[in-house]
Order: structure tokens, then C-alpha cells, then sequence
């Protein structure tokens, strides 16, 4: 491979704070590096906002939402502009890809076939949905009842660094769609494509104010998003300890939360299952995005039947997986985010071996490929999941493999996790695939498929995975207030 290939640059403008339609520096001036994971170079600076840079967004957002100039808009108009902004982001989709291929370390083939592609799909499926929502109404003898959707005011979307424009554009259509005003902070290691959505945002003509976004350090300016009486919604994606804080900080205020959290979802392959399809889908469940993918089916539970045989095929489909610069339309995998994270995933793969895991294949660093975060697809097996590899979200490129020998044990190794997003069953068993994905503790179940996404469809995890549930009908609940209109005939 060229090491050429490894430094391209792009052209990122304006890697600033996006406050009230305008770029500006943060108030002191102080910026941080964006690095490219693949080289560990530097992609830009960044503005590094503080506190009382989060309170101007917040404050530019209560404006805006004040002045009617949005929530009051008809919301054909609104729909429109957020319509403007689905083309837009497709027109820009080559740019976008490029940047979030640099600035997360993941292959140009998903950004600019998946993610780009569906945060467009996500601000036409929200601004023409917004145009069909329906109210209740309810006659009682001599009483009429109905209920008043209104937006619900500032909102504050806190995005993680694993899919960000596609994170970011998810929480902020539903939001923007609602008739709120939004501040957005992207993660610090994948902040670019979030800060060129504010050329988008003023081109498609969307008022300014509307939509603020801004840079800086979490523990910062996350907790002034979250702790400001002026914000009325809170949706967040990340960690689920990073969720605690927030659900207490927003406590203070009594500010309504929506938490995307964490997750180590079961992966579980039946006996009867098409062995070829279970292999396809399983690697993509695992090593899509370097593993770095709150829905991965993480803990593969194998039925003891067919264990030597499908070890055999998928170890082998795992060593297919072309490993290489991001940019590459050929790569399959790219680089892990950040050198620390790189790190992590390490020590997790050296203390599933102490525990008494076996190596399939991977567990080592690539270093011919250049001075980024590369890791190799590994596969831990006879794993115990009692072991913290199963327990503990790796969020890498690292697969653990559990066997199991009845449907009811597949199902109590599956609930036996903090976690509860998502789970995977392939069979080709009509009645086991209800009655697994039935007693499956998650929030969302694939059967014989992995994340495939209808976006009217609830949206979120139980337990330690998350509160709340977004997605059609449901994102409009949450970014809204109700209120309940009575009268008397
Ligand atoms: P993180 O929790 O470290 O950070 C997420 C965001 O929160 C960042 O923007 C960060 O700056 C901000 N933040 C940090 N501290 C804060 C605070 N005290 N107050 C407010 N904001 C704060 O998560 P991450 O490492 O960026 O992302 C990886 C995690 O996200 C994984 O656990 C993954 O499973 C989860 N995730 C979940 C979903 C889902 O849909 N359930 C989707 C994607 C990622």
C-alpha cells in the first residue's frame, strides 16, 4: 500500500462553533486537534468551547425558538426546508464521506454507501412524516377530548464518535421536524462532518439560531447542555456511565431524558439455521464500523451441534476481511478511533485470554499498514459468559463465542447481561424464531438479518442499554409536549 494514500488530506472550513448562523471562535480563543485514526496525523483544529460557550447556544436556540420564527412556521414550510437539507446533504455526499472516512477511521464504502446516504433519509423521513401526524380525539357523552402536540423548546442532542453524522442527523430531523431549536455537540475525536452541517443548515435556508453546534470537552460543556433551565429536551447516545451522569444532572431541572446507551447484544445461531447466511451476517455484526457499533451482536452464543463446523467457516470468512486505509474503495476495515481506545481493546482481548479464553485468530496490531489504530478481526471462543469479555461492551473488532445446548440456555445466557439493546436468533424455525426473539431482553431483535432499520419503528434498549424509545411516531412524542384539551359540550 502508497503510505501517500494514508495522508490525504481534506479541505475542512470553518471547524468552528455554529452559534446563531454564523461560525465563531470559541470564546477564548482555544482550539483542539482532530486526528485521523488511520495515520494519527492531524485532519484540523477545532474550536475548543467552554461552559459559557454552550450557554451562547443555548441561549442563540431559546431566541430562535421564542421568536416563533421556527415552532411557529406552517409546517409545510418547515418540511420544505428540512427536505432542502436531505438534497443537500446528497449533493455534498462525496465531501461528507471523505471527511467522516478520515476523521473516524471507517471505510469510504459505508460512509458513502450507509451513513451520508441515511442521514439524508433521515431528515426526508422526519420533514414529510411531520405532515401526517394525527392528534387523538375522544367523545364521551357530553365531553370532547383531544390532545395538543407542541414542540417542546430547546433541545440538546449529545452525539458519540462512532457513526456522527449519521447520530447527529437521527436526533436533530426528529427535533427540528417537532418544531424545536436545537444545540448539538459532536465527541471530540469525530467532530468535523457535524461542523459542516452549519453551511448546510444556512443553505437550505433554515433560520438562524435554529440550529447551533458546538465543540469542546464533554464533562464541560455536556453538563451545561444538561443542566440549563432553558433546555427542555435531552437526547444523548453513548456510554451508559455517561448516561448516569447526564439522567442526574438533568434531574436538577427535571429536563425529560432520552439515553442511547450501551450494549453487548447475543448473536444466537440455531442448528437449523442457514449456516452460509449465519456466517455473512454474523462477521457484519461484529466487525462493521471496526466493531465500533452499539448494536453489534458481540457475544456469538453457538448451538453445541453445529459449534466445530461453524467455528470452521466463520474463522475462515473472518481471515477474507480486507483490513486497510479507509479511503480505499476496496477496505473492508479501517482504524480504530483513537490510540487509547486502540489500547483498550487490547488489555480486553489479553484478559479474556487470562480468563481462560481461546484464540481463534486475530489479537494482534497491524503495523505494515502505517502509524494509525489498526486491529485485527479476532475471534475469542469457549468463552464463559460470566467472563468480563462477555459481560464488558470491548466495542472493537473482538468477537466472543459461547456455546449453548438448548433453546431455554441460549435464551438465559442471552438475559444474563447488564445490557439489553439489541439480539440477533438465526433459524429457520418459525416457532422458536417468536418465541426466542419474544424472550430476548432488548429492546430491538433481529431474525436470520442484523440492523436493518425501518425508520417508524421504536428505536432503544432496555436496562443498562438505555430509557426511552425513538423513531416515527415515538421521536415525535418525545420532542414534544402534550397537552390534553377537555370540553364540555
Ligand atoms: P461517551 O459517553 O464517552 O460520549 C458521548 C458524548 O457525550 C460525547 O459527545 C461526549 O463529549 C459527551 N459527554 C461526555 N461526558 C459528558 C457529560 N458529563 N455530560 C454531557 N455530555 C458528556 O461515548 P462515546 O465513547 O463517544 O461512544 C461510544 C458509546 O456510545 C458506546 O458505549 C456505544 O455503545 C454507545 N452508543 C450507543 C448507541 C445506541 O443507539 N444505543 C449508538 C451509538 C453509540
Amino acid at each position: 500500500m502508497k503510505p501517500e494514500t494514508l495522508t490525504q488530506q481534506v479541505k475542512v472550513n470553518n471547524a468552528k462553533l455554529f452559534i446563531d448562523g454564523e461560525y465563531v471562535d470559541a470564546l477564548s480563543g482555544d482550539t483542539f486537534e482532530s486526528i485521523n485514526p488511520a495515520t494519527n496525523q492531524r485532519l484540523a483544529l477545532v474550536a475548543n468551547g467552554s461552559e459559557q460557550d454552550a450557554k451562547r447556544a443555548i441561549q442563540s436556540a431559546k431566541n430562535a425558538y421564542d421568536s416563533g420564527v421556527w415552532s411557529k412556521m406552517p409546517v409545510e414550510d418547515r418540511s420544505d426546508i428540512l427536505c432542502r437539507m436531505a438534497d443537500l446533504i446528497m449533493k455534498n455526499v462525496d465531501e461528507l464521506a471523505m471527511v467522516e472516512t478520515l476523521d473516524v477511521g471507517k471505510p469510504i464504502k459505508e460512509s458513502r454507501g450507509f451513513d451520508i446516504p441515511r442521514a439524508a433519509s433521515n431528515f426526508r423521513f422526519f420533514a414529510e412524516m411531520s405532515k401526517y401526524m394525527v392528534s387523538e380525539h375522544y367523545d364521551k357523552h357530553n365531553i370532547m377530548s383531544y390532545a395538543k402536540y407542541s414542540p417542546a423548546g430547546v433541545t440538546s442532542l449529545i452525539i458519540p464518535w462512532n457513526l456522527p453524522f449519521m447520530q447527529m442527523t437521527w436526533k436533530a430531523s426528529a427535533a427540528l421536524a417537532a418544531g424545536n431549536t436545537v444545540v448539538i455537540k459532536p465527541a471530540s475525536y469525530t467532530p468535523l462532518s457535524a461542523v459542516m452541517f452549519g453551511d448546510i443548515a444556512n443553505e437550505a435556508g433554515l433560520p438562524p439560531g435554529v440550529l447551533n453546534i458546538i465543540t469542546g470537552p464533554g464533562s464541560t460543556m455536556g453538563s451545561a447542555m444538561t443542566t440549563d433551565p432553558n433546555v427542555r429536551r435531552i437526547s444523548f447516545v453513548g456510554e451508559s456511565s455517561t448516561g448516569k451522569t447526564i439522567m442526574k444532572n438533568a434531574a436538577e431541572n427535571l429536563i425529560p431524558v432520552s439515553l442511547e446507551l450501551g450494549g453487548k447484544s447475543a448473536n444466537i445461531v440455531f442448528e437449523d439455521a442457514d449456516l452460509d447466511e449465519a456466517v455473512k451476517g454474523s462477521i457484519d455484526a461484529i466487525y462493521r464500523n471496526q466493531g465500533e457499533i452499539c448494536l453489534a451482536g458481540s457475544r456469538l452464543l453457538l448451538q453445541e451441534s453445529i459449534y466445530d463446523q461453524f467455528m470452521e467457516k466463520f474463522v475462515a470468512a473472518v481471515k477474507q476481511i480486507k483490513i486497510g486505509d479507509p479511503t480505499l474503495e476496496d477496505t473492508d476495515m479501517g482504524a480504530l478511533v483513537s490510540k487509547n481506545h486502540l489500547e483498550t481493546v487490547e488489555a480486553y482481548v489479553d484478559i479474556g485470554v487470562k480468563e481462560g479464553a481461546k484464540l481463534a485468530c486475530g489479537g494482534r496490531r497491524i503495523t505494515n499498514i502505517g502509524d494509525g489504530n489498526f486491529y485485527e478481526p479476532t475471534v475469542l471462543y469457549d468463552v464463559n459468559n460470566k467472563w468480563r469479555v462477555a459481560q464488558e461492551e470491548i466495542f472493537g473488532p473482538v468477537l466472543v463465542v459461547i456455546p449453548f445446548k438448548t433453546e431455554d440456555e441460549a435464551v438465559s445466557i442471552a438475559n444474563d447481561s447488564q445490557y439489553g439493546l439489541a439480539g440477533v436468533v438465526w433459524t429457520n424455525d418459525i416457532r422458536r424464531a417468536q418465541r426466542v426473539s419474544a424472550a430476548v431482553d432488548s429492546g430491538l431483535l433481529w431474525i436470520n438479518c442484523w440492523y436493518i432499520r425501518d425508520l417508524r419503528t421504536p428505536f432503544g434498549g432496555s436496562k443498562a442499554s438505555g430509557i426511552g424509545r425513538e423513531g416515527g411516531r415515538h421521536s415525535f412524542e418525545f420532542y414534544s409536549e402534550a397537552k390534553t384539551i377537555t370540553m364540555k359540550l
